[in-house]
């Protein structure tokens, strides 16, 4: 008996070239193509891979160009402000920015400090000639300048604090090293209050002087008027100009206080030529230190 031919086993394939040929056309063989139309159609081919290509290049050209653009160009600067003062300040606080790319409102404004605090109102200080650093000048019968200076700031205080202010007194130091109080201090007005040399006989008189270089010489000057006329006023002593000195205005303490801070320096008389006026007036003396610094502080 014969089975079926369907039932049959199919004798195994022999390798023929039809396994190396392309798979569609062991699929669906096709006739071959003539020379011309292969032509055609190998171009057509070529032609579509380069506009595939040329549409890539495009494609990823304009991509870049669109991340690029915004990182390349300028971010529109800030028009400067009118005040002046503020533009440091507003040119760091940019800066500052760029690494961190904070999202939302800028954090500059909070963090920017202002300028300075306003001086204190109402606080003045006293610096005491030679108080706690040395004698000053030394009169033969003993009569030291820092004893003088100090009776008269203290007196002088009373009267300011009577006034309604407050007094700091602060004390002489080494010139050559700045520290505080002195160093960096701010008040609504400073005096530096001292007495002149007991060596030049027949000098009389008082002086006062402002630092040369400071940073606001017409609120110095203000304050030194209004010295020179209350001191006037309350002693009755003439101005003794032709002797102020480099150690006047330069004084060290000028050097030290804050930039903002109005200071003058007073040398109150002559031991010497005005002594027995020293001892006498020593009130008088300290009024009219406390009225030319009301006069100031009043803007008179
Ligand atoms: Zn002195």
């Amino acid at each position: 008996m014969s089975q079926p031919p369907s039932l049959r086993p199919a004798p195994p394939r022999p390798p023929s070239a039809s396994r190396k040929a392309p798979l569609d056309a062991e699929a669906s063989p096709r006739p071959p193509l003539p020379p011309v139309l292969r032509r055609i159609h190998w171009l057509w081919r070529l032609a579509f891979v380069g506009l595939v290509w040329a549409g890539g290049m495009l494609a990823v050209t304009w991509a870049s160009g669109r991340l690029t653009v915004p990182v390349a160009s300028p971010t529109p600067a800030a028009s400067p402000p009118d005040d002046g003062s503020t533009a440091p300040l507003a040119t760091s606080a940019a800066h500052a920015d760029v690494p961190t790319f904070t999202p939302g409102p800028t954090p500059a404004a909070a963090t920017v400090a202002p300028p300075t605090a306003p001086l204190p109102v109402g606080r003045v200080g006293l610096l005491v000639g030679h108080w706690q650093h040395d004698s000053g000048t030394v009169c033969a019968d003993g009569l030291r300048e820092v004893d003088v200076t100090t009776d008269v700031a203290l007196r002088t205080r009373a009267i300011l604090e009577a006034r309604g202010l407050t007094v700091d007194l602060l004390p002489e130091h080494d010139p050559h090293v700045p520290q505080p109080p002195t160093q960096g201090y701010r008040a609504a007005a400073l005096v530096a209050i001292h007495a002149d040399t007991c060596e030049w006989p027949g000098l009389s008189g008082f002086k006062v002087a402002r630092w040369r270089y400071s940073d606001m010489p017409a609120v110095d000057d203000r304050l030194v008027t209004c010295l020179e006329d209350a001191y006037a006023a309350a002693t009755g002593l003439p101005r003794n100009d032709d002797t102020i000195s480099v150690n006047m205005w330069n004084y060290y303490a000028f050097r030290e206080i804050g930039v903002d801070t109005p200071a003058a320096i007073i040398e109150l008389a002559f031991l010497l030529g005005d002594r027995a006026f020293v001892d006498a007036h020593r009130y008088e003396m300290a009024l009219g230190v406390a009225d030319g610094i009301s006069c100031f502080l009043e803007g008179r």
